[in-house]
This record gives structure tokens, C-alpha cells and sequence, in this order.
């Protein structure tokens, strides 16, 4: 562990790709020490090497979030030096299918990851935030956790978890100094995007990517940046009035796609 004392920390899952690394450069900017973890240790090396280039302190983490021993074991390394002032549970996986296309171990493969991943997170770092009675908890949700995607049953089944989850934690801990929130993107390209498109239309991937993207109200995709935005304001003492609060960054997608 790289950090300095004087430098808050905030621990970032699915660091190594799209929006995870989007928020963990963000964050750098701000002067704070970021925990790259990641399923895959050498993306979150390359995002803990770009931070560093840029004059910030990162370290990178190989965990996996479904793994309750692997996530308690890296806290408890963290805590034991230095606190986990914010927490950005971003990992995430999709699974394509209707119901009937949902095999029980699809199921069970996006409930461990989306769902189980962000509780061992949480439950990992809440005692040390209580202790200090201050934390920031950010969920990655979806549009999906409170309209649904067509095809999407998992996906949308779990991220209407992380939805859930937030409210609770949030109301759970609020007179200990802790907020919880949540945010709910629609389309943003990265490559969970473009692995959607080359799983899905192998053939014309270009198309589809121009299609996808004139089909949002706002007519195109998100970036990656513009959620790690949202995340900054969210973890900044701008939003110390702001928990048990879910926003959606979507252009338009849930409330004008009608
Ligand atoms: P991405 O696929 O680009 O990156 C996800 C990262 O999570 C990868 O680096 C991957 O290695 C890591 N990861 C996957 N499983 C993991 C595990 N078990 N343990 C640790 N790390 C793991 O995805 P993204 O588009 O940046 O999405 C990030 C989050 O935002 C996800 O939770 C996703 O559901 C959510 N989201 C994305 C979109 C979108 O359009 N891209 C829209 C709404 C919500």
C-alpha cells in the first residue's frame, strides 16, 4: 500500500474498465488515494499506472466481489492501516435473455456478482465507517432497476437489487455518519457495450452501435466521464445533504422514451 496519511481513500470495484476507470481517474484528480480492484489484476494495474503518471497514488487489487472471504480479507488488509472513507461498488456484469432464456446458473452467476458483490462490499467496510462515523457508498444500478429492459431479465432483476440495497443501507445508517446512494445510468459506451454488440450482432457491429446509440431520447450514448461526474459530486462534501438517493444519468432514457 502506496498512500500517504493525509489523503482520503476511496476503494473502487471494476476499476480496471469503463466507468470503474473513468471514476478512479476522476477521483485521482481530487487528491485521493484510490483502491483499483478488479477481477482483473493487469487492467487494474493500467489504471493504477495511469493514475501514478499523473501524480496521484493508487494501488491495484486482484479480488473477486462474489467472493465473501477474498473481499474481507482485502478490507481487513485496508483497514488495518487506513480508513475507507468511499466506497464505489461498480463492478457489473450483463446477461442477455428473457426468462426463459435465464438458465438457473445465469441466474445465479449475475445475483453473486451484482448483488452479493455489492453486499460483501458493504458489509466489508461498514464497521470501519462506523467507527469513524463518517463513509460514502456509491452503487452502480441501471435504468434497468426501475423500469426493466426488454431481454435483460437478470440484469434488470439484480440491478433493481442495488436499488433496494441503497435505500436500505442508507436508511440503516444514517445516524452513523454514513451515506448511501445510488446511480442509475442508461447506455454509456464502454466495453460492456461493445461486448453486447460483438456477442450480438457479429456481422454489424457499426450499424447496431449507430442505431443503438440514435435510439436514446438524447441521441447518443453516454460517457464514461460524465458518470464519474456525478460519482465526484456525490462522494464531495457539495453532497453532504444527499442520502438514500438514486440518479439517473440516462439521457432522458426513462422518463422521455415514451
Ligand atoms: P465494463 O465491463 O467495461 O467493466 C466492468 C469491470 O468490472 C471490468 O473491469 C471487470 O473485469 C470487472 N468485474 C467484473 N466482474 C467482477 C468481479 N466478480 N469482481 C471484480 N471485478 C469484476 O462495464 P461498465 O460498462 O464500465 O459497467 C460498470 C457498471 O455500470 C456495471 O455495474 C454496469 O452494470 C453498470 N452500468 C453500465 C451501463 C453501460 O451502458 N455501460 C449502463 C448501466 C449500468
Amino acid at each position: 500500500m502506496t498512500q500517504q496519511n493525509t489523503k482520503k481513500i476511496a476503494l473502487v470495484t471494476g476499476g480496471g474498465s469503463g466507468i470503474g476507470r473513468s471514476i478512479c481517474l476522476r477521483l485521482a484528480k481530487r487528491d485521493i488515494h484510490i483502491m483499483v480492484v478488479d477481477l482483473n489484476l493487469d487492467a487494474a494495474n493500467l489504471v493504477k499506472d495511469e493514475i501514478l503518471r499523473d501524480n496521484g497514488s493508487a494501488d491495484a487489487y486482484a479480488v473477486d466481489v462474489a467472493n465473501h472471504q477474498q473481499v474481507h480479507e482485502l478490507f481487513n488488509t485496508i483497514t488495518k492501516h487506513y480508513p475507507i472513507d468511499i466506497l464505489v461498488n461498480n463492478a457489473g456484469i450483463a446477461h442477455i435473455g428473457n426468462i426463459e432464456n435465464t438458465a438457473e446458473a445465469d441466474l445465479d452467476r449475475l445475483y453473486n456478482i451484482n448483488v452479493k458483490g455489492v453486499y460483501n462490499c458493504i458489509h466489508a467496510a461498514i464497521e470501519n465507517m462506523k467507527s469513524r462515523k463518517s463513509g460514502v457508498i456509491i452503487n452502480l444500478a441501471s435504468v434497468a432497476s426501475s423500469v426493466g429492459i426488454a431481454h435483460r431479465f437478470a440484469y434488470s432483476m439484480t440491478k433493481g437489487a442495488v436499488l433496494t440495497m441503497t435505500y436500505s443501507v442508507a436508511k440503516d445508517y444514517i445516524n452513523d455518519g454514513i451515506r448511501c446512494n445510488c446511480i442509475a445510468p442508461g447506455r454509456v459506451h464502454t466495453p460492456f457495450v461493445d461486448n453486447f454488440l460483438a456477442q450480438s450482432y457479429p456481422d454489424n457491429q457499426a450499424e447496431m452501435f449507430e442505431k443503438l446509440s440514435k435510439s436514446q431520447p438524447i441521441g447518443r450514448m453516454g460517457k464514461p466521464e460524465e458518470i464519474a461526474g456525478l460519482v465526484d459530486y456525490l462522494c464531495s462534501d457539495d453532497a453532504a445533504f444527499i442520502t438514500g438517493s438514486n440518479f439517473p444519468i440516462d439521457g432522458g432514457f426513462v422518463t422521455l422514451n415514451n
